[in-house]
């Protein structure tokens, strides 16, 4: 009796709780209030009034492009066909199929991809809860932000793969040389710098005396969405004679079948190897045909040799170059990674003075050194959109009297190709008012 009783009162009790949760539902139900939207030069902002404070999520969708937000357990109570006045960013704000029962969708219909940020605001003043919208442009400068402007700025993923590893051991140099530990030591002086960098961050592939196989190295590069994969080795050859650095990249313009044969068989290599390119004969280096295998497609490959380029360019500094231009190989044929990449051979440690150079400490941080100042030139001028390189102002120099392309690369301490490439010109031709885009320092 005593028990049935219990039962009843705990049964009642549930009913109860039931009772109040449904009915809190069913008055809790946010409402969508108002709307404004602020345009300015390089921004808008779409402000949403709400009753309660926000649930929320957002998403963007392209081909148009659109941003979709959620509110969940929402109500919209507002009128959406006259808020929008002449602004250039956005198309129109309309209401469409929650997923959800019980949400509000509200769609954006865009004019271009903006750098978002969403967030809630507290009540204040005469403002209720809030939900604010920013769209800025990509290119713009970004100044007027409520939160912490460098968040939304990503950094420039460098991936460094320090060539061969653990059971291989690379070339081996007269004086015993590893090829393993020299391309390591390089790779992490040159991650320390890149990490030192604002706006950059390394990421190395190897870390230490281990051997990374080629898919698990583009895996890596790909999950760290680097956008510049360099690979770095060092050379040798039967002959202690040949000496000098080198940049390799992808390239499908000679089509090689000898050398995608090589690769596919490689216990026969012997006998294919003189048919191969020049580079594979004389590399010994069995990881460089699939190291250059996972190197980009076509479409990326015109990134690789400018960034070649820049390297060649320091590297020549402080080193004697074997190639005085970033080398091609041909690999079309072969599964290839989508992101740049360049394999640089640092020096030859058959030759017993660079096995000597490429020991040192000291020569290794110089070498570490020019790929660095070329990641930084490369992409001071090629910065992708988001990222803090992008937006950091070029210097501007307005064109007076009697002043010439090279009268002004000298003042700055830039090439004239550069000054030529940064500002699209075709001929050394300037005009007096013209306003350049400088560089930075070469
Ligand atoms: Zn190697």
């Amino acid at each position: 009796m005593f028990f049935a009783v219990a039962v009843n009162k705990r049964q009642t009790s549930s009913f109860l709780i039931l009772f109040f949760v449904l009915t809190f539902n069913v008055f809790a139900a946010n409402k969508i209030e108002g709307v404004r939207i602020w345009p300015a030069p390089e921004s808008t902002r779409v402000v949403f009034d709400l009753s309660q404070k926000p649930k929320f999520s957002h998403f963007t969708l392209k081909n148009p492009q659109r941003l979709v937000i959620d509110f969940a357990n929402s109500k919209s109570a507002v009128s959406l066909s006259n808020v929008l006045k002449n602004d250039k960013r956005i198309k129109k704000i309309r209401l469409s199929t929650p997923k959800k029962k019980g949400s509000t969708r509200l769609v954006l219909d865009l004019a271009s991809s903006y750098q978002l940020a969403v967030f809630p605001l507290s009540p204040a003043g005469t403002y209720g809860h809030r939900l604010v919208i920013d769209l800025y442009d990509k290119h713009g400068k970004n100044t007027v932000k409520t939160n912490n402007t460098n968040k939304t700025k990503r950094d420039i993923v460098i991936a460094i793969v320090a060539g061969h590893g653990g059971e291989d051991p690379g070339s081996i140099g007269a004086r015993g040389t590893y090829e393993k530990k020299v391309t390591l030591n390089i790779a992490k002086k040159l991650s320390a710098l890149i990490d030192k960098q604002p706006g950059l961050k390394a990421v190395m592939i190897r870390k230490g005396d281990y051997y990374v196989n080629h898919n698990r190295k583009t895996e890596l590069a790909r999950k760290s969405k680097a956008d510049l994969l360099i690979s770095i080795h060092a050379d040798a050859f039967t002959s202690s004679k040949p000496s000098g650095a080198s940049v390799l990249v992808q390239s499908t313009r000679r089509a090689n079948s000898e050398f995608t044969r090589w690769i596919a068989n490689r216990q026969k290599e012997s006998e294919l190897l003189g048919g191969a390119g020049e580079t594979i004969k004389r590399t010994k280096d069995k990881n460089l045909a699939i190291t250059l295998a996972d190197m980009k497609k076509e479409y990326t490959m015109g990134s690789s040799y400018a960034f070649a380029e820049h390297v060649i360019k320091q590297m020549k500094k402080v080193t004697k170059l074997h190639k005085s231009k970033p080398e091609g190989l041909s690999l079309a044929v072969l599964k290839s990674s989508d992101i740049p990449s360049v394999l640089i051979e640092t020096g030859f440690i058959s030759n017993p003075r660079e096995e000597r150079n490429l020991n040192s400490s000291a020569h290794q941080k110089k070498l570490a050194k020019a790929i660095f100042t070329a990641v930084d030139h490369y992409f001071s001028q090629n910065s992708p959109d988001g990222t803090l390189y992008a937006s950091l102002k070029l210097k501007r120099h307005l064109i007076r009297r009697g002043e010439s392309l090279s009268v002004i690369a000298h003042r700055y301490n830039v090439s004239v190709s550069s000054l030529k490439k940064v500002n699209n010109l075709r001929s050394n031709v300037v005009k007096i008012g013209q306003t350049l885009k400088i560089p930075r320092a070469d």
